[in-house]
């Protein structure tokens, strides 16, 4: 990773925290961003702290003009910018005849759809340059199965996927990989609200390792996909979920 940089989404917290400070152990630049200045500075102090390279940003994925910014000042504060983790998200939990599903839906699919192809946009000129451009996306295995509840989060989730192998299919002639995860249960603020007991009895009966995940197991995937070793590896849909998906 020494000399490439790398963007993060929503890297303040859970899995984008993890992703961050797994590419500064390998030598990335870490571009730590997220809705607050006091969430990214934390972060991007905690990879200093630790002899990484990172710098903060503030940025609410669901603001263009700000994705635009952010993206330029990166590419120019690092000198490039060769990989993008689209990783923000949020919890959506709505019926579909509750009378705020219209807001929770357009909110749901501008932070976690709209925004992919935004930022992709934006540093697609920067990718383009890169000696090894990759694009990770993180799904949900909302995207594959669904439970109740979730329609807007899994419409966006799903339409996450689609978004990953229609790129990976355009952009594979210059070389730019595009892939996408698709993480199970993982412990971090997202699933926090849910008690201890129901995280038990869900994970023993859905899940074949029957826990929940680390958000460390699924940053070191996103690694794995950015490595040379991945070279001929794109438009991949790849369940990290501890087996869910195989039950
Ligand atoms: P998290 O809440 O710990 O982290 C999500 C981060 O996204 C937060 O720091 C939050 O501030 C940020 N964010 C929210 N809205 C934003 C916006 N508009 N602009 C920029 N940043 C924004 O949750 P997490 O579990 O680490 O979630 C990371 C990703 O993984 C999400 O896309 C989530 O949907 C997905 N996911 C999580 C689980 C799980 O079990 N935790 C399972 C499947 C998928």
């Amino acid at each position: 990773m020494k000399d490439l940089t790398v963007l993060v989404t929503g890297a303040a917290s859970g899995m984008g925290r993890a992703t961050a400070r797994v590419f500064a152990d390998e030598g990335a630049n870490v571009a730590v961003t997220d809705l607050t200045e006091e969430g990214t500075q934390a972060v991007a102090k905690e990879i200093s702290a630790g002899g990484g390279s990172a710098k903060a940003w503030t940025l609410d994925v669901s603001d263009r003009d700000a994705i635009t910014k952010v993206v330029n000042d990166v590419a120019a504060h690092f000198g490039g910018l060769d990989i993008i983790v689209n990783n923000a998200g949020i919890s959506v939990r709505v019926p579909i005849d509750d009378p705020a599903y219209e807001d929770a839906w357009a909110k749901g699919i501008a932070v976690m759809l709209t925004a992919h192809p935004r930022i992709i946009r934006a540093a697609l000129p920067y990718l383009r340059k890169s000696r090894s451009p990759r694009i990770v996306n993180i799904a949900s295995t909302e995207a594959l199965g669904a439970t109740a509840l979730h329609s807007p989060y899994s419409a966006a989730k799903g339409g996450v996927t689609s978004l990953t192998r229609s790129l990976a299919v355009e952009l594979g002639r210059e070389g730019i990989t595009v892939n996408c995860i698709c993480p199970g249960p993982i412990r971090t603020a997202i699933t926090d609200r849910i008690s201890e007991e129901h995280k038990t009895l869900y994970a023993k009966r859905r899940t074949a390792l029957a826990r929940y995940g680390d958000p460390e197991e699924v940053a070191h995937m996103t690694l794995s996909l950015c490595l040379p070793a991945a070279s001929f590896l794109t438009g991949a849909v790849i369940p990290v979920d501890g087996g869910l998906m195989a039950r």
